[in-house]
């Protein structure tokens, strides 16, 4: 993105910001500087809003100051964590953005296998300090998602199906609550907070530091994973052993499917690149001696095109999607769980998937089963735990000129693929336009209690740049 100043909008014009600068460590970043449009950038070019003020927070000091001035001010607050949020959540219109990116510093304590994470961190920082002692938190597919929206919303991930969700191994969270007051929740204080902040998004506070469960993992961190693709005219009969194959894998075997086109690029042979196909990437956490029979069935299955199963660093598989998928390329994603991938869903998966508008767009399948499917749903926010998959169809593409296509390819696959969803999506995985209703659906039963305590922490709707749910 350019840094052209710009005239500044009037709403930045008449915010006392002289006021807030004295009590800030960090800076305060509005129109008039140069770095204005790299900084209101986020990962995905097609969100494009122009905040008020955007300030670098440096400490939970500065958080407190940015949330007491918002609410005097009556100006828009937006928290910017990763900054990953496809709808664009981390940053909004005229608001004064709380941007968590200088706070990314990680505590591991070994012998308690805990590791305390700053609200600004990615995921890269907590895995780069957790699995140098052998062990991981349960977080997404991605490293350089926001520690702070994923967990917020839930987290599905390659340890997903072995040690839960990221929210079933939060021990404790530091929030800035509306009032600028500092909580400290945990399952014994501010229970029903905690409670919602397992799944209810941004909606309470700004969390600025986390506490996780970690748990050992592999050989000192060292996994058995990698891809194992298949021609895209082979999707049925995949999908359908996959789906059926899954459930009956030992907890430490996790994958998810995808229908993608094979990258013009090293590690991936010459001859396969530009290639259609689908496949699933596998992760085993398990002990090494173990890996030869747990992932023979999946050696063993079909004609695959490559099968890539390596010994690796946990970080290593972590970040193999990093560099395909670097911010700054459009995204348009459609998204829904399923407690099951039926018939009628693989029929629809074989149609839309064949028909995949850009290189970089993809259609992906995240199991939620083993352990996190053990959590009762009214035990956290997260409401879906029926042991099936968060599907989501991406249509991504660096050109601009491209951004119709790959939103008119996701939503119209989404319409035929939703009569066979259990009825809503993964929050994280919501655009920022489809309503109040998806957010209902996402919470189902959870909804009414997440709106009650929403109502009892943030009664004004201070925090409403995220899937809002409304004080109830
Ligand atoms: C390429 C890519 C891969 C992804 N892979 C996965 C995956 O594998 N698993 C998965 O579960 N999800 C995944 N996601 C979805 C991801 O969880 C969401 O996009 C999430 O919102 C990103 O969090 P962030 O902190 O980076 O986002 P941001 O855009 O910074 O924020 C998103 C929302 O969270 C709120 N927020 C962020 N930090 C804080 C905080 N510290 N306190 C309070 N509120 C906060 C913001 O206000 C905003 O409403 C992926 C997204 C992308 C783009």
């Amino acid at each position: 993105m350019s840094t052209t100043i710009t005239r500044p909008t009037s709403t930045q014009r008449d915010l006392p910001l002289e006021q807030l600068r004295p009590l800030l460590r960090g800076a305060v970043i509005t129109p008039c500087d140069p770095s204005y449009d790299e900084m209101r950038a986020v990962y995905n070019a097609m969100i494009d809003k122009r905040p008020a003020a955007i300030v670098t927070c440096r400490d939970t000091a500065d958080v407190v100051a940015c949330v007491r001035f918002a609410a005097e001010h009556d100006v828009p607050l937006a928290i910017r964590g990763g900054g990953h949020n496809a709808g664009g959540l981390g940053v909004a219109d005229d608001a004064l953005v709380v941007d968590l990116r200088e706070m990314r510093s990680t505590t591991v304590d070994p012998a308690a296998r805990t590791v305390r994470v700053d609200g600004g961190c990615v995921w890269a920082d907590v895995d780069h300090a957790t699995v140098a002692f052998g062990m991981a938190t349960p977080s997404g597919f991605i490293a350089s998602t926001g520690v702070g929206g994923l967990t917020l919303g839930g987290g599905i991930g390659y340890l997903t199906r072995r040690f839960g969700l990221t929210v079933d191994n939060l021990l404790s969270a530091d929030v800035v609550l509306a009032d600028g007051s500092l909580v400290v929740a945990d399952e014994s204080h501010h229970s029903d907070l905690f409670w919602a902040l397992q799944g209810g998004g941004g909606n309470f506070g700004v969390v600025t530091s986390f506490t996780f469960r970690t748990h050992p993992i592999g050989e000192a961190g060292t996994i058995v994973g990698g891809p194992v693709l298949y021609d895209i005219a082979d999707l049925p009969a995949v999908m359908g052993w996959y789906r059926e194959l899954l459930p009956s894998l030992p907890e430490e075997l996790s994958g998810w499917f995808g229908a993608l086109t094979i990258p013009p690029a090293p590690p991936f042979p010459e001859d396969l690149w530009g290639r259609k196909a689908c496949g699933i990437i596998w992760c085993y956490t398990g002990p090494h001696d173990r890996a030869d029979e747990v992932l023979a069935p999946v050696r063993e299955f079909g004609n695959p095109l490559l099968v890539g199963l390596h010994a690796m660093p946990f970080t290593t598989l972590q970040s193999a999607f990093d560099g395909l998928y670097p911010a700054g390329l459009q995204w348009y994603w459609r998204a829904d769980f399923f407690d099951e991938i039926t018939d009628g869903a693989i029929e629809v998966h074989r149609q839309h998937a064949a028909m995949l508008p850009t290189g970089h767009s993809t259609m992906h399948l995240y199991p939620i089963g083993g352990a996190a499917s053990r959590v009762e749903e009214s035990a956290t926010a997260f409401a879906y735990r029926g042991g099936g998959w968060a599907g989501v169809i991406v249509g991504v593409d660096p050109d601009p000129a491209n951004a119709e296509v790959i939103s008119e390819w996701a939503k119209d696959y989404w319409q035929d693929l939703h009569p066979h969803s259990a009825g809503g999506a993964y929050v994280n995985f919501l655009m920022d336009d489809e309503g109040g209703s998806r957010v209902r659906a996402a919470y189902r039963g959870n909804y009414e209690r997440l709106a009650q305590v929403k109502a009892a922490y943030d009664p004004t709707n201070l925090f409403h740049v995220n899937q809002n749910i409304p004080p109830g």
